[in-house]
C-alpha cells in the first residue's frame, strides 16, 4: 500500500490538473484532507507531507485530534459534519470553519461560543460555510435551496461569524458524473444569491468526484479517503 505522502501527492496532482483543464488557477482550489475514523498519526504524516487544511464529521473526534495533535503549529480544522447546537460550544474550540450551518439559530449559537472562548479578538471571525440540500433528499441534512437566503441573512447577521460560502454532498452514486447536475445547481444558487461578491467558497467534491465538482467550480473539496485509504467501520453514534 502506497503512503499517505504518496496518496496525499497524487490527488493534489490530479486537482491541479482538474483546474487547469477547467480553466481555472489551480490555487483557486484548496484540498481539505479529511480524517474522520483515522488515526492521529496519519494526520500528523500529511502535515508533514505539507497538508495544512483538515476535515472532521464528528465533535468529539475532531476535539479529541485537535488536542493530540496541538504542536502542529498550522494546522487548521474544519468542521464538515452535521452539527447540533449543543455540539456548538466544543466546535469553535478547535475548528477556525464550519461547514454545515443550516439555521440561524445554530448561526447564533456559534457566534455566542466564538465570543465566549478566552482570548476572544473580535477581528478573527469564524468562517461558515451553508450546507444545502441540493437534491431535496427526504433523509439529508441541510436547508432546501429556496431557504438559503433567508439562512444567509441569519448568519450575515451575526457579527462573530464569517459567511464565505455554500456546501453540498450530492445523492451517493457510484458514477462521478452523477454529481455533476447538482454540483452546478449549487454553483447556480451561488450566482443567484449574489456571486462569488458574497459567497466566494464552493465546498463540494469528496474522493469520488472532485475532479467533477472542480470543473463545476469547487473552491474546497473535501477529500478522505482517496488520502488516508478506507476508514474503519462508521461509529454507531456520532459524537
Ligand atoms: C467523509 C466525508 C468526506 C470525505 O469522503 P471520502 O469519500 O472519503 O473522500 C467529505 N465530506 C463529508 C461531508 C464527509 O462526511
Amino acid at each position: 500500500m502506497s503512503s499517505v505522502a504518496e496518496r496525499l501527492e497524487r490527488v493534489r496532482e490530479r486537482v491541479r490538473r482538474a483546474a487547469e483543464t477547467a480553466g481555472r488557477d489551480p490555487a483557486s482550489v484548496r484540498l481539505i484532507a479529511v480524517s474522520k475514523m483515522h488515526d492521529a498519526a496519519l494526520v500528523r504524516a500529511a502535515y508533514e507531507a505539507g497538508q495544512r487544511e483538515f476535515g472532521e464529521n464528528y465533535a468529539q473526534e475532531l476535539g479529541d485530534k485537535a488536542e493530540a495533535l496541538a504542536g502542529l503549529g498550522e494546522l487548521r480544522w474544519h468542521m464538515i459534519g452535521h452539527l447540533q447546537k449543543n455540539k456548538a460550544r466544543h466546535v469553535v474550540r478547535h475548528a477556525e470553519c464550519v461547514h454545515t450551518l443550516d439555521s440561524g439559530e445554530l448561526a447564533a449559537e456559534l457566534g455566542k461560543r466564538w465570543r465566549a472562548l478566552p482570548g476572544f479578538d473580535p477581528a478573527r471571525r469564524l468562517d461558515c460555510l451553508i450546507e444545502v440540500n441540493i437534491a431535496a433528499e427526504a433523509q439529508k441534512s441541510g436547508v432546501q435551496s429556496a431557504d438559503v437566503d433567508g439562512v444567509a441573512r441569519g448568519v450575515e447577521a451575526v457579527a462573530e461569524l464569517r459567511l464565505i460560502g455554500l456546501m453540498c454532498i450530492p445523492p451517493f452514486a457510484a458514477d462521478a458524473e452523477a454529481s455533476r447536475p447538482h454540483f452546478q445547481a449549487l454553483a447556480r444558487l451561488r450566482t443567484e444569491l449574489g456571486g462569488p461578491a458574497r459567497l466566494p467558497e464552493l465546498s463540494m467534491g469528496m474522493s469520488g468526484d472532485y475532479e467533477v465538482a472542480i470543473a463545476a467550480g469547487a473552491t474546497l473539496v473535501r477529500v478522505g479517503s482517496a488520502i488516508f485509504g478506507e476508514r474503519r467501520a462508521a461509529k454507531s453514534a456520532p459524537a
